[in-house]
């Protein structure tokens, strides 16, 4: 077996308890730890608008672990396959780095969090790489183009290679450009 996996199809390992995640030419499913929250979302422009990795000091409590890997989708590109009924919410401005209000969508059953939608992203939800069913697009059309906090990032990691890296926040246009 090779050390790494088959990058050029796609690659749905079981992962939590639902086996039923695919992976299209251009769309494909993300879904939450026991199977109760399934999503369908872009893997391609225009819909798929970026994909970046955050250190900031909000993602290590809401991911639980140093950074989180994320993926922003334009909502007229989103579907919920099932499960919208069992995603609960969870707001907050205190800490957020615009100010402005972002709100957690996350699955009532098993606590995965789908994606955050924030008042200074109008129209578009922040979806999360590792809730991706095919692991393949994880290393391909949704790895990251971006790394931002970096000052908060934790000293044992060094960081992605061959991204754009910002301190904090990139411009708000620039999180808006197309990929
Ligand atoms: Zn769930
Ligand atoms: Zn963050």
């Amino acid at each position: 077996m090779a050390a790494t996996a088959d990058k050029s199809k796609p690659y749905i390992p079981l992962a939590g308890c639902a086996a039923d995640g695919w992976s299209k030419e251009d769309e494909a499913t993300a879904t939450c730890f026991c199977g109760a929250v399934q999503l369908a979302f872009p893997t391609e422009g225009p819909g798929l608008v970026n994909t970046f990795v955050c250190n900031c000091t909000d993602c290590r409590k809401i991911t639980a672990s140093m950074f989180a890997s994320n993926f922003t989708v334009a909502d007229t590109h989103l579907k919920h396959l099932r499960g919208r009924d069992n995603l609960k919410t969870f707001s907050q401005a205190e800490t957020i780095g615009s100010g402005n209000t972002m709100t957690n969508h996350f699955c009532s059953t098993c606590g995965t969090l789908m994606y955050r939608v924030g008042a200074s992203f109008p129209g578009m939800s922040i979806l999360r790489i590792g809730t991706v069913d095919d692991f393949n697009l994880h290393e391909t059309k949704l790895k990251p183009r971006v790394e931002q906090f970096t000052k908060d990032r934790v000293s044992w990691l060094h960081g992605l290679d061959g991204v754009k890296q910002f301190e904090r926040m990139p411009s708000t246009s620039r999180v808006k450009a197309p990929l």
